[in-house]
């Protein structure tokens, strides 16, 4: 047993009046008071504050907290100070009489818990000022701001290991919620002197509906979505400062309660806005990313995005902040290639590093296959995220599946079924075939041998020929309502270019022995015929390849664009 853990077990509840610890909670506790250096990676909501928050109060000694934001600091310290432990913040937020009084309580020992700006270490006398406070423990909040890989990177935070190193090579615990392994190495390489215990948890947030949609008409697509959520708490992310007011305006003119959030208005706004959504229920704050990151509101029922988020990372990010109380919580996210395109072509016109804007492109190409598939969106964000997992039956894709399955079931005509979900029934099969399915889609898909061969087999209908299209990978014409190249059928030349590209893909699938989707997926085929594209640039102009493929197999794909356009077979 971990001397300590009893009094944390009892502080637990006796200071934040829980019965018991989340799943990793415990162990990453009884690390920091077996006295190691440890990274803890746990999602957000997952109630990282608690690990670090109970040593500090169970052991003697002062702990240091270094975290970004002023707002989350100000809320943590309240929480504490309301369960009677001694915290105090050192932030630009204090005015002179509380910076004074923290100071004078960490002099007198006085103090359990102190927050801190990373950018205050600038200011001369800190680090002795700690000392002489019995600093034992050096907490780093929101640990991925380190890593310029990271979304979030902030140069003060480059600081910190020197300060661990001034503060006599302290004891430092860093906790974030951003997984990828690039951005752990680097936490690991840049802010600990010996490598410390790394513990990652689970990254679902099974509690948390996922549903997207292609971007039509953001506004009314939302406010349908919010009509059946009146009174709830939630948050829509908006692409620009602009648009946050626009949103706040047009919800409260149909009586929502909505308001904005965006670096552009003044403090005292910004606090009060933020005030109003952390400690009312009802209010939907329409706010830029600058809203959210460390914001601890339990009841945070929804969380939409009325523009494309801008990347994987950071809409799991955004998305992590409802249903942090583990109650069902919905999300809507809104995509479109044209927002994903012009993020494109702000990272490649901004200033940064050829490997970053790689990784930033990455992180949107991540995104948008996981906007544009037709698998469990759960999965394909925690394989993503490198975690793997089965379908969740908690997404707009499962439901859309399982009700074709029940549907079929119910003795609806297959091809009624299939209308409108070609591509998924395509994927559901796939996954049949490849024994990735559920064991609930298997359950239900044990009707369809049946069903294909009375309905497939036999003289070919336009019935048949649609199902064996949906199950080859084909769009089936009726079904992909979103895909406009294929709302309309493909022009004899069209259709001649795509058997030729997913030739040439066939054969680059059987050199390299990985599944044609992997080489190059439908979607971006079908752009490449819309499109022609000449040479690399314009390859690279179309957001459904990436990066990465076109760097692989740019070159193969064009070779048959131009031999197509010359006239070849
Ligand atoms: P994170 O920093 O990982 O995003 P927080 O530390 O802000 O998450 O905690 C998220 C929420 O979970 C907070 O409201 C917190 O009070 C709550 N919480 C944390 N641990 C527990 C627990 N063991 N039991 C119940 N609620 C908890
Ligand atoms: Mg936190
Ligand atoms: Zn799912």
């Amino acid at each position: 047993m971990t001397p300590g853990m009893d009094e944390a077990r009892a502080a637990l509840s006796r200071v934040f009046g829980f019965s018991a610890f989340r799943p990793d909670q415990e162990t990453i506790i009884q690390s920091v008071l077996a006295g190691e250096d440890v990274l803890a990676v746990m999602p957000t909501g997952a109630g990282k504050s608690l690990c670090y928050q109970l040593p500090a109060i169970v052991s003697p000694g002062l702990t240091v907290v270094v975290s970004p934001l002023i707002a989350l600091m100000r809320d943590q310290v309240a929480k504490l100070r309301a369960a009677g432990i001694a915290a105090g913040a050192l932030n630009s937020g204090n005015d002179g009489g509380e910076t004074l009084a923290v100071e004078r309580a960490i002099e007198d020992r006085r103090l359990k818990l102190v927050y801190v700006a990373p950018e205050r270490f600038a200011l001369p006398g800190l680090v002795d000022l700690f000392k002489r406070g019995g600093a034992s423990l050096l907490v780093i909040d929101e640990a991925h701001c380190i890593s310029q890989w990271g979304h979030d990177f902030r140069p003060e935070y480059l600081a910190l290991r020197e300060i661990a190193d001034d503060l006599g090579g302290l004891q430092t615990i860093a906790v974030t919620a951003t997984a990828n392994e690039p951005t752990r190495a680097e936490i690991v390489e840049r802010l600990f002197a010996r490598s410390p215990r790394v513990l990652v948890s689970s990254f679902d947030r099974p509690n948390l509906r996922l549903a997207m949609a292609r971007k039509v008409d953001a506004f009314r697509q939302i406010a349908a979505f919010l009509e059946r959520r009146r009174g709830e708490s939630g948050i829509i992310y908006c692409a620009s400062r602009h648009r946050t007011e626009k949103f706040a305006d047009a919800l409260s003119a149909r009586g929502h309660r909505a308001i904005a959030y965006h670096a552009g208005l003044d403090p005292e706004a910004r606090a009060a806005h933020q005030d109003e959504f952390l400690h009312a229920t009802g209010v939907v704050m329409c706010a830029t990313i600058a809203f959210g990151m460390g914001i601890d509101k339990p009841d945070v029922r929804f969380v939409c995005h009325a523009d494309t988020p801008g990347g994987i990372e950071a809409w799991y990010q955004e998305i992590g902040r409802a249903g942090r109380d583990g109650l069902p919580a919905d999300t809507l996210t809104l995509w479109s290639e044209e927002d994903i395109a012009r993020r494109r072509r702000r990272v490649l016109d901004g200033a940064a590093s050829r490997a970053r804007k790689t990784s930033e492109l990455a992180r949107l190409d991540a995104l948008l296959s996981i906007c544009a598939g037709a698998g469990c969106r759960r999965r394909s964000l925690l394989a993503a995220l490198g975690e793997a997992s089965q379908p969740c039956g908690n997404c707009d894709n499962c439901d859309a599946a399982s009700s074709l399955l029940g549907g079929i079931g119910a003795g609806r005509s297959l091809s009624a079924a299939l209308r409108g979900t070609g591509k998924l029934v395509a994927t559901r099969i796939g996954e049949i075939l490849t024994g990735e399915a559920s064991e609930t889609l298997r359950r239900r898909a044990r009707e369809w041998p049946r069903m294909l061969t009375t309905r497939v087999v036999g003289p070919d209908t336009e019935e048949r020929r649609r199902v064996r299209r949906a199950v080859e990978g084909e769009p089936v014409s009726a079904a992909v309502m979103d895909d406009p190249i294929s709302l309309r059928a493909l022009t004899i030349d069209e259709r001649r270019l795509l058997a030729a590209l997913k030739a040439r893909r066939l054969e680059l699938a059987r050199k390299t022995r990985r599944p044609p989707h992997a080489i190059m997926p439908d979607r971006a085929l079908l752009d490449m015929v819309a499109r022609r594209p000449g040479d690399v640039s314009q390859l690279t102009d179309i957001p459904t390849i990436g990066v990465d493929r076109v760097a692989s197999y740019g070159e193969l794909f064009l070779d048959v664009v131009r031999r197509h356009g010359n006239g070849a077979p």
